[in-house]
């Protein structure tokens, strides 16, 4: 039987604890009738935008008299995020940033230096309702969703480092904390002000984006007919339901077959690879047969699997699963037919790394 639970809290996230508006909340049309209703002209909400979204900060907003300049940076721009704390790895390549919100919650990102690319891992809630066992941040349940401009202010703060350094953010990645599509309306207003080009975004091409999730159904679909090219990801970690309902208990509610369904039909709308998530975990989800049966239900598909070790959270019972094991679950996928890597894991030492975004791990390590 359905759970009256779960469907809710797809498309009416509570609004308690969001942030004042800000100016990455609103479409153009909002940021011109917000303008205009502080007496200004509407054209200054492009002048307040291209500035914003390139991540210069108010002084630097030159050509805007000084007092417009005050009244619109007052109203539109209110302080969302402060750094608490930043730790770095990889010789400065890897990034974890860790933010306060106005109600003195904690979220992380991780900006990631590649060659030839920079990636910003941002979170789209404070918390995460999903539970999953394995993951450092479902442990502590959901605190609130991030409004619209927090989650765009992660990729602006990002952009604005990288440029002070002459670089820019290529990619954009929903894989911090939380469930994206759970904050279905503030997740999708945030790609639209990353991917909309200047001066109304930050101009980061679509198919830099990628948004991850356990696999709401409803949501997936939605995010279908908005007519967007993101690359969906998937987190999988399981062909099989009996095994899945343990490891994303959200798979009760929307089983493989149907979660794989809903995301293949983004797939054929979009012509976008799907890309699919899988955590080794030994002696959990690694087994050859569970490899032979995940390329069965993924032959002959346009899509993508990602594995990648469990990074074992603090207490965890599991472990990721020895090098040959992984190599030999990628060899059998290959034989398939089905594409496949392992990726890398960046930020371990730093709990960085995929699934180790925590605020109660991190709150609690004073610098
Ligand atoms: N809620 C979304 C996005 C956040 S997590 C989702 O689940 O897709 C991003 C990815 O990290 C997901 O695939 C998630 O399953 C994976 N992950 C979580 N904890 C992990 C861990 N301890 N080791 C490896 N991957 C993990």
């Amino acid at each position: 039987m359905a759970s009256p639970t779960v469907l809710p809290l797809v498309f009416d996230a509570p609004k308690r604890g969001l942030p004042p508006r800000h100016l990455a909340d609103l479409d153009v049309a909002g940021r011109r009738s917000a303008v205009e209703a502080l007496g200004e002209k509407p054209f200054r909400a492009e002048q307040l935008s291209r500035h914003y979204f390139a991540g210069r900060a108010p002084e630097q907003m030159t050509d805007l008299p000084a007092a417009v300049r005050e009244r619109l940076t007052a109203d539109l721009l209110p302080p969302l995020l402060s750094v608490v704390r930043e730790v770095d790895c990889d010789e400065g390549s890897t990034v974890k940033t860790l933010w306060r919100g106005h109600d003195g919650t904690l979220v992380e990102s991780v900006l990631m230096r590649y060659p030839g690319r920079t990636t910003v891992c941002v979170s789209s809630q404070a918390g995460c309702g999903m539970a999953c066992p394995f993951c450092a941040t479902g442990q502590a349940g959901l605190t609130r969703n991030l409004s619209t401009a927090e989650i765009v202010q992660q990729v602006v703060a990002a952009a604005r480092a990288e440029s002070a350094r002459g670089g820019r953010v290529s990619n954009v990645v929903f894989m911090g904390m939380g469930e994206p599509l759970a904050n279905y309306a503030r997740v999708v207003g945030a790609v639209r002000r990353i991917v909309d080009p200047a001066p109304h975004g930050m101009g980061i091409g679509q198919r830099s984006l990628v948004v991850s999730t356990v696999g709401l159904v409803p949501a997936i679909r939605r995010l279908t007919e908005e007519n967007l090219q993101v690359t969906l990801a998937l987190s999988l970690h399981a062909p099989d339901d009996e095994l899945r309902d343990t490891l994303v208990p959200v798979n009760t509610r929307w089983p493989v077959k149907e979660v794989l369904a809903a995301a293949f039909g983004y797939t054929t709308r979009t012509g976008r690879r799907l890309s699919i998530e899988y955590a080794l975990i030994s002696g959990v989800n690694d087994q050859p047969w569970r490899a032979d049966l995940l390329a069965k239900r993924l032959s002959g598909k346009l899509v993508h699997v990602n594995l990648l070790p469990l990074n074992p959270t603090p207490g965890s019972v599991w472990d990721a699963s020895p090098a040959p094991v992984e190599q030999a679950f990628v060899r059998r996928l290959r034989a398939a037919g089905v594409n496949a890597t392992v990726r890398d894991t960046r930020g371990r030492e730093i709990a960085g790394a995929c699934g180790q975004l925590s605020a109660a791990q991190s709150s609690s390590v004073q610098t």
